[in-house]
């Protein structure tokens, strides 16, 4: 055999990158196991005990819980797109939109149907409310509307995941309609989130939303309950300047609000970055700055037991509250911020 030249010169080279290859793996994996307990060590050091002694009552808790059951209830098999349980749980959202004198804002009246491969008569539900400053951009409030429908016979209902949402977006809408916003808000209840957020990335590849038209998103997803009574909001990572305002929020309202689970694997090891895991991503990847609230996942999450009386009804009014003390905030923040320049 005839080793060529160039491998003989440089030999100390390659044992050299070899042996690095073989350190490199374990070097690694402990490397990440450090990040994801610092990370811990951090989301614990920035837990509060409780948020203030008291929360806001603006919203009708009665009302969302009438309509968080009525959309888990097992009439609805689970709102699965386009079976008789999401299409009913769809024209549902339409006649509250309806009824509150939102505007259009879909393709088709209220809905924005879109196609993917494996889900069928699909379609997003879009609301418009004009704020008080034409000039201003939209906000997109968003939750998604849909579940997993059944499996092996059993229903999967989906009361937490995402009926709360989408109870609470009502809500927000109602809010809203008496106490006009500065921003035009687009109530979007979304669909096939539980297909990879196809609704939501809907929005923008068909060209249905522009990107630039929009100053950002809130999403709610899961907020009715949780074994460590805690309220995630993700995505101050990606956009610092949510912090101070989170921190507002947190004044006025009980709920101990986490900000975490945004952070990439170099940053925050194994510990779950939720960037992409409900439809804010959608919002994301286009640019669109957003906050996500939301629980962790329960025992209960993405099972048949997902039920509307496992509802922790007063920690539900208390995240719903937070998550409007927010949208309230930035759409005061945002008017200035645009204003200014
Ligand atoms: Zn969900």
């Amino acid at each position: 055999m005839n080793t060529p030249s160039w491998i003989r010169r440089y030999w100390p080279l390659w044992v050299v990158i070899i042996v690095a290859v073989i350190l490199w793996w374990p070097g690694r994996a402990m490397y990440l196991d450090v990040l994801t307990e610092r990370e811990a060590a951090r989301i614990a050091a920035i837990t509060p005990d409780q948020g203030a002694e008291s929360t806001p009552e603006r919203l009708d808790i009665e009302r969302m819980m009438d309509d968080l059951t009525w959309l888990a209830a097992p009439e609805r098999m689970g709102r699965f797109p386009g079976s008789e349980g999401g299409l009913a749980a769809r024209e549902f959202i339409e006649t509250q939109f309806t009824e509150l004198g939102l505007l259009p804002a879909g393709s088709e009246g209220f809905l924005h149907p879109f196609t993917h491969e494996g889900v069928d008569n699909a379609a997003n539900v879009l609301g418009m409310l004009p704020g008080r400053d034409p000039s201003l951009r939209t906000i997109v409030i968003s939750a998604h509307y849909d579940h997993l429908g059944v499996k092996n016979g059993d229903i999967y209902h989906g009361a937490d995941d995402n009926a709360s949402g989408t109870a609470a977006l009502l809500e927000y809408a109602r809010y809203f309609t008496e106490n006009q916003p500065n921003h035009t808000l687009l109530f979007a209840a979304l669909d096939s989130e539980e297909h990879g957020l196809l609704g939501a990335h809907a929005l923008f590849n068909t060209g249905h939303l522009t990107p630039s038209d929009i100053a950002f998103n809130v999403n709610v997803d899961m907020l009715s309950r949780d074994t460590d009574q805690l309220l995630f909001a993700v995505g101050t990572y990606h956009h610092p300047w949510l912090v101070p305002l989170v921190r507002r929020v947190q004044q006025e309202n009980e709920a101990r609000i986490v900000m975490a689970h945004d952070r990439p694997k170099w940053k925050a090891g194994h510990t779950e970055d939720w960037t992409m895991s409900s439809d804010h991503g959608a919002f994301h990847r286009v640019g669109i700055p957003f906050i996500y609230f939301g629980v962790a996942d329960h025992p209960d999450y993405h099972s048949p037991r997902d039920t509307a009386d496992k509802v922790d009804v007063e920690f539900y009014r208390i995240t719903s509250e937070a998550a409007l003390s927010f949208i309230k905030l930035i759409d005061q923040v945002l008017q200035e911020k645009i204003a200014t320049h």
